[in-house]
């Protein structure tokens, strides 16, 4: 149940429903002080800088090009991914589009993606989720109770986009991951996106249907194709830019007639409902307050702003039924299934496995290193 006068940030509007949330004696947060130390390293570029920043990343991309496209990048139409390859089109780069069809896409941002398709005349590919396995997929993650169900989307198009580097010999991913919006993880919400393992043990226990076509990664295949091998590498564009989600929406505006879907990641109606209406009434989770919090930080919105913002509903009230009644046919579930599913105990990702990566591997390595160095 949600808490009234609970203890929040003085810079952010983080607060105490979120699980790692500390505060220091002067009231400011673990998640402001960790932005302090790290903001030197990303922002305030000068015009100059970005400059130099983008030609060296260009000239670094063709040095190595053994395919006719440059880099690969993935579109959702959402402002990150659209900026993204609005600068590569300025910086007159050859990328292959990879824009991903789980069924939820909103008709925003197919046309987002449709106008700015058209203009800059890049090659692209779409990947449609075979929809019965995807469902399937989505449900088991519902019935699993736990937070992070849109790994099942990210997971697909980060394993997709990787998988096709790998085929086609491209040596670059941009991705349109920042810090300057992006910057606080929250564990407790989530899991990581390269994991099929972990995906796989919760659609095990509650799946139905084989995932056959559904796109696979893990985190050991990338680790060893990125960092040992090194036939891939992911730049996160916008950290080389002075990035601000306000700025990039007006040129997106400009340049492609862009329209803005609302919140952050709202781009699709599962993502719209899921973080409006399920993650805040089963979860305790508003992700307001983090988006909010880092647009704060990045000198984007005043605090006050983003307090009035968060007093808003999540959703519109009046449209709730409409969109509940759309989510449960079109997922197939029967009322009982859903509000059985809204209230069960939420529970952790670490529940249904280890996290192999950063707890068992990590450690041994840094282990037996400690022993031979
Ligand atoms: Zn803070």
């Amino acid at each position: 149940m949600k808490k009234v006068n609970m203890k929040t940030c003085k810079i952010c509007v983080m607060n105490e429903s979120v699980k790692e949330f500390k505060l220091d004696s002067n009231n400011v947060c673990n998640f402001c002080l960790e932005w302090e130390k790290n903001k030197k390293i990303y922002l305030n570029f000068d015009a100059e800088t970005e400059k130099n920043n983008l030609n060296k990343i260009k000239n670094k991309i063709l040095k190595l090009k053994k395919n006719k496209y440059d880099c690969v990048v993935g579109l959702s139409g959402g402002v990150d991914s659209s900026y993204v390859v609005y600068l590569l089109w300025k910086m007159n780069l050859n990328p292959i589009i990879i824009h991903m069809d789980n069924g939820w896409n909103s008709k925003t941002s197919n046309s987002n993606i449709s106008k700015i398709l058209e203009k800059t005349k890049f090659d692209f590919k779409t990947l449609i989720l075979n929809w019965n396995e995807f469902k399937d997929l989505q449900k088991s993650f519902l019935k699993a109770n736990v937070p992070d169900i849109e790994l099942t989307t990210d997971h697909a198009i980060f394993a997709y986009i990787i998988n096709y580097a790998l085929k086609n010999k491209i040596k670059y991913i941009i991705s349109g991951v920042n810090f300057a919006t992006e910057h606080s993880v929250i564990p407790s919400w989530g899991w990581r996106k390269d994991d099929f393992n972990h995906i796989n043990a919760i659609h095990k226990t509650y799946g139905t249907v084989k995932l056959k076509s559904y796109p696979k990664m893990n985190p050991f295949k990338k680790i060893f194709y990125e960092k040992i091998i090194k036939r891939i590498q992911i730049i996160n564009l916008l950290d080389f830019v002075n990035y601000k989600t306000s700025e990039a929406k007006n040129i997106l505006k400009r340049e492609f007639d862009w329209e803005n879907y609302g919140s952050k990641h709202h781009e699709s109606f599962f993502t719209k409902f899921f973080q409006g209406y399920i993650l805040p009434k089963k979860f305790n989770i508003d992700k307001r307050i983090l988006h909010l919090s880092c647009l704060i930080r990045n000198n984007e919105i005043s605090r006050e702003k983003a307090l009035d913002e968060l007093k808003m509903p999540n959703l519109d009230t009046q449209k709730i039924n409409e969109y509940k009644n759309y989510f449960k046919k079109k997922l197939s579930l029967s009322d009982k299934e859903f509000e059985d599913m809204m209230s069960s105990q939420p529970k952790n990702h670490s529940d249904y496995s280890l996290d192999l990566f950063n707890n068992f591997i990590f450690k041994n390595i840094s282990f037996i290193l400690k022993k031979i160095l």
